[in-house]
């Protein structure tokens, strides 16, 4: 067998392996087996990729390079809480886009320079218009993935406002940047041997990262993991626009695969909200979040934890609503405590997840997950729904945003046509947070100021705990 065709057979090998480790993703029992199977394909293609471009002279960086990278991986994975782990999804992806920039730039660069005369080993050193649109596409996407992503990172963390960011101006304003970005792209593209082409290149390159920084800074923190998961998709796009400026078929297999899956999750996200892809980018959602849901009616009544268990001990039927506050209190192990219990006192436990619950896809699955509740109690929001008003307690624990009734009732609300868990349609609500504060959107809840609501104040995980003391007692 040529060699080519062996390391092609070993590409293969990989992309199956990239594959297989993506499907066993779809399940809490097979996804730790399939992070690893990716992560075999992933070396294997790292080897056959160093072996095939014969690059061992450069071993001491890249032996650095793999060194490092892998150290920070390593620490970042084992350091980070379950809470922040969109803040680190978002800076992979943003590396990954950086990864991507480099590349191309490199490449480009090696070009400009055996052209210039700097460096003269090279066959061809002219860059023919299909290398050159690949080096701007990679650049382009791996630009707004960098700064976008970072951008997106500073939102989640806290570390500047979650509010969208909007000015008077502004949607014409970004129109400009993209329009300027492509100009200098189709320009650079139709002559990069020509005179500009260095000032071309390092135009889109400088407005590029603009893009991503002005494209999510109009975008709420309520929409943060939509645009988290669009970045990965863009990350797995650049790299597959790198893969074609380096020729690398694996890059481009891998990053395809990043595209698609980045995006179809995407896109089931934008349906749990109800909204489509464009209003999530461009309507500014939650900059007006405080205006809009500031009216309400009623007071939220609190109730304390012993006239609390009097409800729970009657009820013969019980759901638990979870949301971020459960994640931030860590209560999953004393929830799933406290439905036990209330099994044992006769009643029907389930636990109902919303898609968006917490601040990533499948957040509140995995602590469910780890504190071993039962996978048949967990029910989706579509199932959970129709028996809603046949429910006797309803257990909201740090949820807010995905029990606002306004989502159904308020055509004024931001979140209009978001679908929920009507937990307001329970005989009781309880719902347990600290204080009085909003949800992720910035939205006032009516759901708190409702007849049937009562508020159980304090930190989920003591809140849950005294009631688990209360029926031992
Ligand atoms: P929200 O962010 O809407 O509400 C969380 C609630 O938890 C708040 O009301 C807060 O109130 C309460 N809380 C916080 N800490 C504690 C604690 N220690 N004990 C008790 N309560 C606590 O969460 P939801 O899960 O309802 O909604 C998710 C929101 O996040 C949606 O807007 C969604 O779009 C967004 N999002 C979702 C992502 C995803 O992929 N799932 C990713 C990023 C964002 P108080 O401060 O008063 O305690």
């Amino acid at each position: 067998m040529e060699a080519s065709s062996l390391i092609n057979f070993f590409y293969i090998v990989s992309a199956i392996l990239f594959i297989l480790g993506i499907k066993m993703l779809g399940s809490a029992d097979t996804a730790r087996r399939g992070n690893r199977l990716s992560s075999i394909g992933m070396l294997i293609a790292v080897i056959v990729t160093l072996i095939d471009k014969q690059v061992f002279d450069s071993w001491v960086w890249i032996a650095g390079g793999i060194g490092a990278g892998a150290v920070i991986g390593f620490i970042a994975a084992k350091k980070v809480q379950m809470t922040s782990m969109p803040e680190l999804v978002a800076l992979f992806n943003g590396f990954g886009g950086l990864a991507s920039l480099f590349v191309g730039w490199a490449e480009y660069q090696k070009i400009k320079d055996a052209n210039d005369g700097l460096i003269g080993d090279l066959l061809n050193p002219s860059l023919d218009h299909f290398t050159a649109s690949v080096v701007f596409l990679a650049v382009f996407i791996g630009d707004i993935t960098f700064t976008g992503s970072i951008y997106a990172w500073g939102k989640l963390s806290g570390k500047i406002g979650g509010q969208a960011k909007v000015f008077s101006g502004q949607k014409a304003f970004n129109m400009m940047l993209m329009l300027g970005v492509l100009a200098c792209g189709v320009l650079y593209a139709a002559a990069p041997d020509g005179e500009h082409a260095y000032g071309l290149f390092l135009a889109f390159v400088g407005l590029s990262l603009l893009v991503g920084i002005f494209g999510v800074m109009p975008i709420g923190g309520g929409d943060m993991p939509v645009v988290i998961s669009l970045l990965n998709s863009c990350s797995g796009l650049a790299a597959c626009a790198a893969g074609f400026v380096i020729q690398n078929n694996v890059l481009i297999v891998a990053g395809c695969l990043v595209g698609a899956s980045g995006l179809i999750l995407t896109i089931i996200m934008c349906k749990a909200m109800n909204r489509t892809l464009a209003n999530v980018l461009f309507s500014g959602f939650g900059a007006s979040a405080q205006k809009a849901g500031g009216k309400q009616e009623g007071e939220m009544k609190a109730i304390s934890g012993e006239d609390a268990y009097y409800v729970l001990e009657a009820a013969s039927s019980v759901v638990f609503v979870p949301g971020y506050g459960m994640a931030v209190a860590q209560a999953q192990h004393a929830v799933k405590e406290l439905g036990e219990i209330l099994e044992e006192n006769g009643a029907e436990v389930r636990y109902a997840i919303h898609p968006v619950a917490g601040r990533m896809p499948g957040h509140m699955n995995v602590l469910l997950a780890e504190a071993d509740v039962p996978y048949e109690q967990l029910s989706e929001m579509d199932d959970v729904n129709p028996i809603m008003t046949t429910v006797d307690v309803a257990i909201v624990i740090g949820a807010n945003d995905v029990v606002n009734p306004a989502a159904g009732e308020d055509p004024s609300s931001p979140i209009y046509g978001m679908p929920i868990i009507n937990v307001f349609e329970a005989k009781t609500v309880f719902a347990l947070k600290r204080g009085q504060g909003a949800g992720f959107s910035g939205l006032v809840n009516q759901l708190f100021f409702r007849e049937n609501t009562r508020m159980l104040y304090g930190d989920a995980k003591a809140t849950v705990t005294d009631l688990v003391g209360q029926f031992k007692d």
